[in-house]
């Protein structure tokens, strides 16, 4: 049946069950329209419609609720179909996500899961006593909020807040949960609205039209909210400021409340009783022991350091011994599987160093690509740079350096191959410039005989 937008949208604008209700769980409603949103793999993913629910569709900062769908078919069979998350759209439409279609004019029974729905309105309620508290207290004003799976947060504009005023906010929270304030709700006609919000009684108002949903704590907070709120602030069962970072905007704080604030600091405690075994130190020692352990860790990593620098010295001096020099060049060539690429680099350095027409060709194999490494004296002339890239995109690859050092990387099998190429290279280089001096030098002999 082909309906016109106008004629779908009324048939899928559907009653909002839990603006009057925030406690309500189960409700019979009449699938209005259904959509197949998805197809893969033998399965479609629909959305369907209802005339009135009470799922919270995600908005506002707010997750959506999950749950289920239960329906009975002509032949007495029940179906139940989970609802895996819902969604409004532009239109305020609302549509939950299913993977079996439910078509239109079905009767479904629909149940909502209770246990994530309290939570989100225990941290949602929490969001707005808190956002109160740090408004009323230290003039900071809540410009966003997220109300996340595991953390929420609210975004303030102020500067950085102390420690000693961080702990005053939560713990007169805390006591305005304890005095388990009502936390009532009321439409408004919009006019009335915006004259509160002229008169300052409210800080925000909603663009959209029609009536204003007033949520208001008992001399705490007024705030105009589409969320889910519990009845009283105790329901909020306590509130925990875990952390704040600094933002563009101003200051984040991470929050939690009721039953997840426990898990929080249940999770929060295991991770510190980890560390603490680990360390063999009590809960209150660990900063200490940590910093101690970073400070032996820097002085160890200074200590190594020195004692590479010292061993590639020793280790170069030998290596040179080993090869003699032949036709003006001392050319050594080695590659190495168990030293790391960055002592291999300060090897041919420390090799190309240790004496007049030295060159070194290392190769760490340590992983494949290899990395090979050229270096040499610095009497020597050619570009070690200059050389190894053009080797390099002869290969079609890439790498390169400076005159006197360059490194690249090649697959392990090519490296052999590139290694005596470079040495050929480097042979051919200084034997030429070698002659070249030879002949330089009989000239000037011969310039000298009168
Ligand atoms: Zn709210």
């Amino acid at each position: 049946m082909l309906r016109t937008p106008a004629e779908r949208q009324k048939l899928t604008m559907s009653e909002r069950l839990y603006y009057q209700n925030s406690f309500l769980t189960t409700f019979a409603a009449t699938v209005s329209d259904i959509r197949e949103v998805a197809r893969g793999e033998g399965e479609s993913l629909w959305q369907v419609a209802l005339d009135r629910t009470a799922f919270y569709p995600e908005s506002g900062g707010q997750p959506c609720d999950t749950g289920v769908l239960s329906a009975t078919s002509r032949g007495g069979a029940e179906l139940d179909v989970a609802v895996e998350s819902v969604e409004e759209n532009e239109h305020g439409e609302v549509w939950h996500l299913v993977r079996k279609p439910l078509a239109a004019g079905t009767h479904v029974e629909g149940q909502i899961d209770w246990e994530r729905r309290f939570d989100h309105m225990q941290q949602h309620t929490g969001q707005h006593l808190l956002s109160a508290v740090f408004l009323r207290e230290l003039q900071a004003q809540t410009v966003s909020f997220h109300l996340g799976e595991s953390i929420s947060t609210i975004d303030l504009a102020c500067g950085p807040l102390a420690q000693h005023s961080l702990e005053r906010v939560e713990r007169l929270a805390n006591e305005i949960i304890a005095e388990d304030r009502p936390v009532t709700l009321r439409q408004i006609e919009r006019a009335e609205a915006e004259a509160m919000l002229a008169s300052g009684e409210l800080r925000k108002l909603p663009e959209r039209n029609g009536k204003i949903r007033l949520i208001e704590i008992a001399d705490c907070d007024r705030n105009a909210c589409g969320g889910t709120h519990v009845r009283s602030t105790g329901q909020i069962g306590g509130l925990l400021v875990r952390g704040v970072e600094k933002v563009s905007r101003g200051v984040r704080v991470e929050f939690v409340c009721g039953l997840r604030a426990v898990k929080t600091a249940r999770a929060d405690a295991a991770t510190l009783s980890k560390a603490t075994a680990a360390l063999s130190v009590g809960a209150a020692d660990l900063p200490a022991a940590v910093e101690r352990l970073i400070s032996e860790a820097k002085t160890n990593a200074k200590e190594r350091q020195r004692l590479r620098e010292e061993l590639a010295a020793y280790h170069a001096a030998r290596l040179a011994v080993e090869v003699p020099i032949a036709n003006g060049l001392r050319l050594v060539m080695r590659s190495w599987k168990d030293r790391d690429r960055d002592y291999v680099k300060l090897l041919a350095s420390r090799t190309a160093a240790t004496s007049a027409e030295t060159v070194a060709i290392f190769c760490a194999e340590e992983a494949d690509p290899t990395r090979v490494v050229v270096a040499r004296s610095m009497d020597l002339d050619f570009d070690c740079g200059r050389l190894l890239r053009e080797a390099l995109t002869e290969l079609g690859l890439r790498g390169g350096g400076s005159p006197d050092l360059a490194q690249g990387e090649v697959p392990a099998r090519l490296a052999p191959g590139l290694c005596t190429s470079l040495a050929e290279s480097i042979r051919q280089t200084v034997g030429a410039r070698a002659t070249q001096a030879s002949q330089r030098d009989e000239d000037a002999i011969r310039r000298r005989i009168p």
